[in-house]
């Protein structure tokens, strides 16, 4: 770097100003900047929130100077696909999530979302993964952005709105396909959200709640998000045996509205799936020649939800997580609760519903085609309300790097990265994140690659991670790998969808 050798005075004045002083210097580090490129060993200045300056800064002042010999400094991670939207205010520090070296995370995934919701009572299943029904104050969008900001996070937070949550406020029952003036009423909700800046619509159309919507009855919902820029994020009609139909289905529904599509947590699920996944990434591939498409994945081969009769098998380990009746079931295996109480599989899963359940119905060779997929992003889909959640709330990311990059060499560790930052980025429309870039956001996490792995696990699922050294947040340290502890800054901000870059066209590339 040469500022100091800048021949114009004005110039040199001015930017040795700007140059040599920062808030934050990190020394040394090996820089892995979210484009998929390799490592390059570099220095990083952090000044107002931002990334001041990269390359060798020896001259530099700073408030607080970091050594990361040996250490990778990467963008901070962003979980596409979350259900945090309530805990970002009712437990703003988000360790789950800091700990692992997520600086932002999407909400309002799987037609589920806390706004725009007015609750008549209970929340609707899955809604109640977000929370009881006093966890849910947003009537308006605008009033969930507003919470959010009171709140202030330890992340940031970007966020859909959920077709089951719409229908839940403009219809008295949910297991029909919603009517003309419903409908209007929900996309009068939609577009008050998308002028607040929602990053788009999702839906969970294998939910009973939804299940009964036409795809009519999207179709017509969907039609305002063009006009905004904003997407379609789904997780299928069915991701069994009707996977392809409901790829189309969500591939129409992203021509009819002209919109981005996001395939929620792609997997090959039940075991007359298995093997699929080609076939699948196929589909994918193909629909991508036409419209834009992709989808995201998390790192584990069991699934989680509310517990679904409709998933009830004995073809694999089905473990209950809770149970509203019958809470002194959770962690044990169903078939275990069935034979105690002398019932087969169903009626056992009926009598403990309202419940949640870890569903083991993948297998090792579809998750990793998928992980791998470079249309593939990250998406931890962690329960955080759940009392025994599945270990992806407090995984994930550190797992790909770790178990599918390191030990599997699904791919390198630079690809894992852009799957969980740059390219994560682009898709959502998060402007200014994801890279390790001068002038952007200084979203950063900074990670031993030789160590970093999760060691959260379906028995003991609420451990950070091992490895994750520091996270900083809009410039602030946030997290502290040392002691393993938040460091009680909260510097997270609600993230409005951007208009679309050009360079977010590569965001639905497929090479
Ligand atoms: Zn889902």
């Amino acid at each position: 770097m040469s500022f100091a050798n800048s021949t114009s005075n004005a110039t040199a004045t001015a930017t040795a100003a700007a140059a040599g002083r920062c808030d934050t210097l990190i020394r040394n580090a090996l820089v892995i900047d979210g484009t998929g490129a390799d490592p390059v060993a570099a220095d990083v200045a952090v000044t107002a929130g931002r990334i001041a300056a990269i390359g060798q800064l020896s001259g530099w002042q700073a408030h607080a100077t970091i050594d990361a010999s040996g250490r990778v400094l990467s963008p901070g991670f962003i979980d596409v696909h979350t259900h945090d939207d309530t805990n970002v205010i009712r437990t703003p520090e988000m360790f789950p999530k800091l700990s692992q070296g997520v600086t932002t995370v999407v909400v309002g995934n799987c037609g589920i979302s806390a706004a725009p919701v007015s609750l008549k009572g209970d929340p609707p299943d899955p809604m109640n993964l977000l929370g009881k029904s006093e966890a849910f104050h947003y009537p308006t969008f605008a009033s969930y952005v507003a919470a959010v900001d009171a709140a202030q996070p330890s992340i940031n937070v970007a966020a859909l709105v959920g077709h089951t949550a719409l229908r839940n406020n403009h219809m008295d029952r949910l297991d029909r396909a919603a009517s003309e003036p419903e409908i209007a009423g929900m996309r009068a909700q939609l577009r008050e959200a998308l002028e607040h800046g929602a990053l788009g619509l999702s839906t969970g159309l294998a939910y009973g709640n939804a299940i009964n919507a036409p795809t009519a009855e999207v179709l017509a919902l969907a039609e305002p998000l063009a006009e905004f820029g904003a997407m379609y994020a789904t997780h299928l009609r069915s991701e069994f045996a009707d996977i392809l139909e409901a790829m189309d289905e969500a591939f129409r529904i992203g021509k009819h509205a002209r919109v981005p599509v996001v395939i929620s947590h792609l997997k090959c699920a039940g075991v007359e799936n298995w093997g699929r996944s080609g076939e699948v990434l196929k589909a994918l591939e193909l629909a991508g020649k036409h419209q834009h498409v992709g989808c995201d994945c998390y790192p584990y081969t069991a699934s989680s939800s509310t517990l679904d009769l409709k998933q009830v098998t004995d073809a694999y380990d089905i473990q209950v997580t809770w149970s509203e009746p019958h809470p002194e079931q959770g962690g044990k295996m169903l078939k275990q609760v069935a034979a105690e109480w002398q019932l087969d599989l169903h009626a056992a899963a009926a009598r403990l519903m309202p419940a949640g359940a870890v569903y083991h119905c993948m297998a090792d060779d579809d998750v990793n085609r998928i992980l791998s997929h470079p249309a593939t992003v990250i998406g931890s889909d962690g329960l955080p309300n759940d009392p025994l959640p599945h270990p992806r709330l407090w995984g994930a990311f550190p797992r790909v790097l770790g178990y599918y990059s390191r030990e599997q060499k699904l791919f390198s560790l630079a690809a894992a990265v852009r799957k969980m930052t740059g390219l994560s980025a682009l898709r959502f429309g998060l402007h200014e994140r994801g890279f390790v870039r001068q002038g952007y956001w200084a979203d950063l996490v900074l990670f031993d690659a030789d160590t970093v792995r999760d060691a959260a696990s379906f028995t003991d699922p609420m451990q950070p991670a091992h490895g994750i050294d520091a996270v900083w947040v809009n410039g602030k340290l946030a997290y502290r790998g040392s002691d393993k502890k938040a460091t009680g800054e909260r510097a997270g901000h609600f993230l409005a969808r951007s208009p679309r870059t050009a360079e977010a066209g590569q965001a639905f590339a497929h090479d």
